[in-house]
């Protein structure tokens, strides 16, 4: 019998951990992703323009911060299919999604 209500228990735990998690808005979690993403390209920018000093208008390219020989890997991907602009060194990187800014 205990063990019924203990099961029941934690299933009822558990349903709740996964309806509050898979319900959460949608749009924030994205958003949440993609400023980690633009951050990632800041740093990267950064570092690109550090080591090959560069001066504030100076534009990286996307193989100059992404690639198996550079800062990152691979480019960060919006999850929210928006497409990112890297932007001279001075500015922060930005994606084409709304709401989606450092
Ligand atoms: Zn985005």
């Amino acid at each position: 019998m205990s063990i019924w209500v203990t099961t029941i228990f934690l299933s009822m735990f558990l349903a709740v951990y996964f309806i509050t998690s898979f319900h959460r808005p949608h749009l924030i979690s994205d958003q949440e992703t993609c400023v980690s993403n633009l951050q990632t390209i800041e740093w990267a920018k950064n570092k690109w323009a550090a080591v090959n000093n560069k001066n504030s208008n100076d534009v990286p390219q996307d193989s100059d911060l992404f690639g198996i020989n550079s800062w990152w890997n691979t480019k960060p991907v919006c999850p929210s299919g928006g497409s990112y602009t890297l932007g001279n060194v001075a500015t922060l990187p930005t994606c084409s999604i709304p709401g989606h800014n450092l």
